[in-house]
């Protein structure tokens, strides 16, 4: 998924472009990557600003029952992509105090799937869960209890045993 920058790097200052995803759109590409959404080029002084919201979905693993099960993101996008080389010149350009700031490469393209894979990395739960309610696995026998309960009976928290002497009035003295 590479937008090609060369004719808008040639216009002036505040000139922007508009992309849409997920409408019509490359089908192979939206099967491997699913993105929907828009974004805004707009040329600056040293490149272009991108802004937009993509939503996507990644393949995740759940926290709790360790099932892997597609998670939705929404991203914010919002980065200056930097040229590597002179857009008239064909000159090389550095841009040492920006590292790790997204580049235009020397093609005058910009990889969006990987600047979208790198925003999806960070906006991915710490714990992603496959739903809400995931039940998880037993803890005992290690059955995935989203698929119907096992047949170790229910486990009781060690901790809290002592809560339940006390609930049904066992242990106590005098
Ligand atoms: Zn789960
Ligand atoms: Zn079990």
């Amino acid at each position: 998924m590479v937008i090609d920058v060369c004719e808008q790097l040639k216009e002036r200052i505040g000139s922007t472009r508009h992309y849409s995803f997920g409408r019509s759109g490359n089908s192979q590409d939206e099967a491997d990557f699913p993105l929907q959404g828009e974004i805004s080029l707009t040329r600056t002084e040293r490149g272009i600003l991108v802004t937009g919201v993509l939503n996507t979905r990644v393949e995740a693993m759940c926290s709790r029952c360790l099932g892997t099960f597609h998670q939705p993101l929404t991203l914010k996008i919002e980065e200056e992509l930097l040229p590597t080389v002179d857009s008239s010149t064909g000159a090389p350009l550095s841009w040492p105090e920006e590292e790790g700031a997204f580049i235009i490469n020397d093609k005058q393209e910009f990889d969006l799937g990987e600047a979208v894979r790198q925003y999806a990395l960070l906006a991915l739960p710490m714990k992603p869960l496959c739903r809400e309610d995931c039940a998880g696995l037993c803890p005992t026998c290690g059955h995935n209890l989203n698929l119907g309960p096992c047949s170790c009976a229910a486990p009781i928290d060690p901790r809290l045993a002592p809560l339940k002497k006390l609930v049904t009035g066992e242990g106590k003295d005098g």
